[in-house]
């Protein structure tokens, strides 16, 4: 067997497969901002569909997403009460304060659980001194926190809380579907709990580009107005509908093979000396390596590991992550593991 370059860093460096270069080449194309565009508009119907939602609307990356849906559930000054270690919060860039402008009310959320008490606690009905509460975003899976599930009764507490106090919930789905394969139910089933959602094209399904955003028709109107504010409205954006709806239909069940091999591939490692795995942490699709107990740190580790044509990604000193997706087979798996046995029962 040979081997080529493994990369376990993330899942959105999957390419595209041939059959979604091909659905780029075949797509009918039209001017999206004018409504033309059939391939991107049946994207949008499918994904509304899938999601359970009235609407939705094609934008160019999950960022784009959060921030119009951010713009679509406040005005300027408002708080946004979310994960303090969401995407949203830290991976955009500041764009919740430095684009839409309102700031984030940020609560510690363990093991994919967003705490009933805090979530509550953290709302604020405004006065003179504090921002008022606009809308409280959630996440799954939850990236940073290791791709952990949110259960769908913890967001349906979540949903019973914000309409006590009138205010919306945001789903930040980047990975739903890692989510729902793992679960084995129907993604609109988180959709039921939340007022309009996000997910990913371009992490597991596969997709060179593109995220798509849910909701009721009127919020989606009021989307695709922000969404040309930020310079994301699309003329042929079929070439980038077209793998999408390739992936919705092709790349959404085998999701499960990934969070399967994921789990494989960290039982295996958490045998090894030196690295250290939570096993229940590993839900879905993500693993987090601790290496507190290993010699080497993780920037050491990381140069060893490329030598042998493996890519992972530090996330801190002395830990690492990688994430499983399509292109992964079960004999990169078993290489990868020995290749690590090699490093730390020789070296280490
Ligand atoms: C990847 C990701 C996004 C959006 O990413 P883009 O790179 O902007 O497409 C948003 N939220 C979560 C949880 C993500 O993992």
């Amino acid at each position: 067997m040979i081997i080529e370059e493994i990369d376990l860093r993330s899942d959105t460096v999957t390419l595209p497969k041939p059959q979604m270069i091909e659905a780029i080449a075949n797509a009918t194309l039209g001017d999206d901002i004018m409504g033309e565009d059939i391939t991107v508009n049946e994207l949008e119907r499918k994904a509304a569909t899938l999601l359970g939602m009235e609407d939705a609307m094609l934008v160019l990356s999950g960022t784009m997403a959060n921030q119009i849906a951010i713009m679509g559930f406040s005005t300027r000054g408002q708080e946004i009460i979310l994960g303090n270690e969401s995407h949203i919060y830290n991976l955009e860039g500041a764009a919740m304060s430095a684009v839409a402008q309102v700031q984030a009310r940020p609560i510690q959320v363990q093991d994919g659980y967003f705490d009933l008490e805090l979530v509550e606690s953290a709302i604020s009905t405004g006065d003179i001194q504090r921002a008022k509460t606009a809308l409280i975003s959630l996440e799954n899976t939850y990236n940073l926190n290791l791709g952990q599930i949110v259960s769908l009764e913890n967001m349906k507490k979540i949903q019973d809380i914000a309409k006590l106090y009138n205010l919306p919930v945001y789903l930040d789905g980047a990975r739903i579907f890692n989510a729902s394969v793992e679960l084995g139910i129907e993604p609109s089933e988180f959709c039921k709990y939340v007022d309009a959602a996000q997910f990913c094209l371009t992490k597991g399904l596969g997709c060179p580009l593109g995220s798509v955003l849910v909701g009721t028709k009127e919020f989606i109107d009021k989307a695709k107005i922000n969404r040309q504010r930020l310079g994301g409205g699309m003329r042929q954006a079929g070439i980038i509908a077209a793998p999408g709806i390739y992936a919705l239909e092709n790349m959404i069940d085998r999701l499960k093979e990934d969070n399967d091999r994921a789990k494989r591939l960290a039982e295996k490692l958490s045998t090894i000396e030196g690295l250290f795995i939570n096993m229940k942490d590993v839900q879905t699709n993500i693993i987090s390596v601790d290496i507190r107990h290993c010699e080497m740190d993780a920037e050491q580790l990381i140069s060893f590991l490329k030598e042998k044509r493996i890519k992972v990604k530090q996330i801190g000193r002395k830990k690492i992550r990688m994430i499983v997706h399509y292109l992964i087979t079960d004999d990169e798996v078993n290489y990868v593991v020995s290749s690590f046995k090699e490093l730390l029962e020789n070296k280490g």
